[in-house]
């Protein structure tokens, strides 16, 4: 037992949700067992992923006092029982995984989310890449499914999913144009192969609309993809072409207000609003996507940009760094033992 003691981040029992304030580090914690259907982790990354904040701060409810941290890679340590889902598992197998409380030493996952590694894919990568990768390829398989020649626009395109999105879209052969706020960012999507880069920090007018109808001569995009909400929202609503797609799947600056379906209607367009685990619901569903994602990885098909490494006690300050958009890449936390 002793050695499955656990540093970990998790909520301050008598607070409630609320800002990175709310974090604590947790070196007393202790890691519940496996159960059925599950199998303990010994992790070497976790992911943080702009959802985490989310959870923080109430806007995704959950239960608290809670181990946020939605995404690991690491080692089994131990099989709970009756683990019939992935039969093969073994001890000492290295996998990633989509769950709860991975911003910890050691996290209990259900199998039905756990992966094995391909031999050439490290754990860094796997926890860069796993639930943001899975992401992009259902927004450009299922939300709207991406033919070459496709205008898209990509939000926050700097951000850990929004550089996956970019080049995904690239590979699928798309014309992409992209928002990222300030110039560093806009260089970093220029490198990713984004076709036209708009830097849309501090837009108040906002002007970036009226520039994506520049560069497509007028008619608008195939498709947006739209992660920061609340801001872009009525661009992204004016930019979409006709029969074209929006889809909202993230609210960096807050939700979007409610909307009339009767607005669609003229132009025809269509709005989606997808979670990736209603895309990656069955087991046969979440393995033809890590195969994918693995495929590019292994191919070098996918550049994972990493803005920073922290340690579990700087997850206070990743949280405070994601949501003051002082980030570009991927925020990893490496687990120390
Ligand atoms: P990012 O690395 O993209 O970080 C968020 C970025 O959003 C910032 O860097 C910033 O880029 C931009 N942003 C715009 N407005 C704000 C604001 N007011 N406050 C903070 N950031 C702002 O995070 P992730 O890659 O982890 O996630 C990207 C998005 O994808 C999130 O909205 C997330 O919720 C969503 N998502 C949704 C999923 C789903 O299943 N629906 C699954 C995974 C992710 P800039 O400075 O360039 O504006």
């Amino acid at each position: 037992e002793a050695a499955y003691a656990i540093a970990e981040f998790s909520r301050h029992p008598e607070r409630n949700a609320g800002g990175p304030e709310v974090l604590q580090y947790r070196p007393d914690h202790v890691v519940a067992l496996p159960g059925e259907q599950e199998v303990l982790i010994r992790n070497e990354f976790c992911g943080m992923n702009y959802v985490d904040t989310y959870f923080r701060n109430g806007l995704y409810p959950s239960p608290k006092p809670e181990v946020l941290g939605r995404e690991g890679a690491g080692i089994i340590v131990t099989l709970g029982s009756g683990v019939t889902i992935c039969s093969d598992l073994a001890v000492g197998d290295r996998v990633a995984w989509l769950g709860t409380g991975g911003y910890a030493q050691y996290t209990a996952v259900p199998v039905a989310k756990l992966i094995k590694l391909p031999a050439r894919v490290s754990f860094q990568d796997a926890a860069a890449s796993l639930l943001g990768g899975l992401t992009v390829l259902t927004l450009t398989e299922e939300a709207y499914h991406v033919r070459p020649g496709d205008w898209a626009l990509v939000h926050a395109a700097a951000g850990s999913v929004g550089g996956m999105l970019v080049q995904v879209l690239k590979s699928l052969g798309a014309q992409v144009v992209a928002t990222a706020g300030g110039p560093e960012k806009v260089a970093i999507v220029n490198n990713l192969g984004a076709d036209h880069v708009i830097d849309y920090r501090d837009d108040k007018g906002p002007r970036w609309p009226k520039q994506v109808r520049a560069i497509t001569a007028g008619a608008g995009v195939d498709v947006v993809y739209d992660s920061v909400g609340l801001d872009t929202w009525e661009g992204s609503l004016d930019v979409v072409k006709r029969k074209g797609t929006i889809v909202w799947f993230g609210n960096a600056s807050g939700p979007v207000p409610p909307l009339s379906l009767q607005r669609l209607s003229a132009e025809c367009v269509k709005v989606a609003r997808p979670l990736l685990g209603g895309y990656i619901a069955t087991r046969q569903e979440f393995e033809y996507y890590c195969t994918k994602l693995f495929g590019l990885l292994t191919q070098g098909k996918l550049e994972l940009r990493v803005h920073k490494v922290y340690d579990l006690e700087g997850v206070q300050q990743a949280h405070k760094d994601i949501e003051r958009r002082d980030t570009a890449g991927k925020l990893l936390i490496k687990i120390d033992h």
